[in-house]
């Protein structure tokens, strides 16, 4: 009988797991592939900005609005265009490495002789009261679809003059938090300038570090902090969320960091939407499951990307935790690692006993700021302004001709980038 891979997790990872397994098997390996994932398509994360803030007055373009980030996994039972890969859409609730098995929210169980896991991560709340009930995070489509119907009512309500003013906190001043309220900021522009629909907006990014984009360079963090300045955004660095509440978020100044913050003691800011986009953490039932994790929670995996302690289980993507090495939970390094892992569980199938160790790279990177502007960072040069921008639109229709034939990359990519470029 032929052995089994099980890849749970769908997403950069998993799908990178899943296609360059396809690609490089041979019939002589004589293994199946099943990847298992919760939802029914696999999303492209980095755009969902734009779903969130996409054409905000037009109530029935949800349905394009996806089109352009969400690609469905299944196609007559085989992962698109994939024929040697199965889909199974299911929750995973338990994982036995001892028995070989995961268990399925149906109650189904499913065996494997390898096992990878590349389940992501989860938003990171870090403890604060109200979050998960009153912020929405800024981590699936089906939250960014809710603050875009939020934001969409309340556009509705100034039209109708039924508010004079809307305030909206956005927590979180990494790339998340930063695009998606510049990309607001210009939605709200553009509701103006063109539907002359006029409401006091208050949109504060808050941040608990000294200055936002805090992991990059000190310009990287000035030209955001000037756009995002220019597009109306509240900026509060050096502030730290206490709690959200159904309409307030209260912040009080880091005390760390002198005269950074906006707010000299406890305030109370007003906030019809919260978002929060404030960083990812593990999730917790890996620790249920007996699998061996660090001390944040992560899944300690050797630099094979074979799961600490156990040869036949991988890990790939915002889930692994390499010994010894720092986290970068980006989408290129998950893709990098789903392909080295495909490489060495072929190097496992053929009975190679020496298996390749990952190496991290340093990743490109372009953050849209609103509009047709970004910034972006090529090694040592960084551009900013339109041609970072369309820099930004390359990276995506390479990542979607990486894992979809070509004219069905081309169409995801310009249907989506037309519904989005509505407020740019
Ligand atoms: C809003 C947002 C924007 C981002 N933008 C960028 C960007 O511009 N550039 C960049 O480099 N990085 C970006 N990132 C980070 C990047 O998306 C992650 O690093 C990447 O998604 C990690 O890939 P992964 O495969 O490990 O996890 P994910 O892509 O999160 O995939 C995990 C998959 O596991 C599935 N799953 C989870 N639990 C179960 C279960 N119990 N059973 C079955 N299936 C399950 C999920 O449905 C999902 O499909 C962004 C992240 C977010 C949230």
């Amino acid at each position: 009988m032929a052995d089994r891979i099980v890849i749970v997790g769908g997403g950069f990872a998993g799908l990178s797991t899943a296609i360059h397994l396809s690609r490089h098997i041979k019939s002589s390996d004589d293994i199946d592939i099943l990847l298992i994932d919760k939802q029914s398509e696999h999303v492209y994360l980095p755009l969902i900005y734009e779903v969130a803030s996409g054409g905000l007055m037009e109530k029935k373009k949800t349905k394009t609005l996806k089109k352009g980030v969400s690609l469905p996994f299944d196609l007559g039972g085989h992962l698109t265009g994939h024929e040697n890969v199965q889909f199974r859409q299911g929750e995973v609730m338990d994982v036995d490495t001892k028995a070989n098995e995961v268990k399925l929210s149906s109650g189904a169980v499913v065996s494997f002789d390898y096992l990878v896991m590349a389940m992501g991560a989860v938003s990171g709340t870090f403890g604060i009261e109200g979050v998960e009930k009153n912020a929405t995070s800024l981590t699936s489509l089906d939250n960014a679809l809710k603050i875009r119907e939020k934001c969409s009512d309340l556009l509705v309500e100034c039209e109708k003059k039924l508010r004079v003013g809307v305030n909206m906190v956005i927590v979180g001043g990494g790339p998340n938090g930063v695009e998606v309220s510049s990309e607001i900021a210009k939605a709200l522009e553009h509701a103006k300038n063109k539907r002359g629909i006029s409401c006091d907006w208050q949109i504060t990014l808050v941040d608990a570090g000294p200055r936002i984009l805090s992991n990059m360079g000190k310009f990287a963090s000035w030209v955001a902090t000037r756009r995002l300045k220019r597009l109306g955004v509240n900026i509060a660095a050096g502030t730290f969320v206490k709690s959200v509440k159904p309409s307030t978020v209260s912040v009080e100044p880091n005390e760390r960091l002198k005269n950074v913050s906006p707010y000299i003691k406890s305030t109370k800011i007003k906030s019809d939407v919260t978002i929060w986009a404030a960083g990812v953490a593990s999730r917790p039932q890996w620790k249920k499951w007996g699998l061996p994790i660090d001390e944040r929670g992560y899944i300690k995996t050797l630099p094979t990307l074979q799961m600490f302690g156990l040869n036949h289980v991988f890990v790939a993507g915002d889930s692994a935790s390499i010994i010894g090495r720092r986290m970068q939970q980006r989408a290129p390094e998950a893709i990098d690692q789903g392909r080295s892992v495909a490489e060495n569980l072929i190097r496992v199938v053929r009975g190679q006993a020496i298996l390749r160790s990952h190496h991290d790279m340093k990743w490109p990177f372009a953050i849209p700021l609103g509009g047709r502007f970004a910034i972006s960072s090529l090694g040592p040069i960084t551009v900013i302004g339109v041609f970072a921008y369309i820099l930004r639109k390359a990276i995506d229709l390479k990542y979607f001709l990486s894992i979809m034939k070509l004219r069905h990359a081309i169409s995801v990519w310009w249907h989506g980038g037309k519904a989005y470029l509505e407020n740019d």
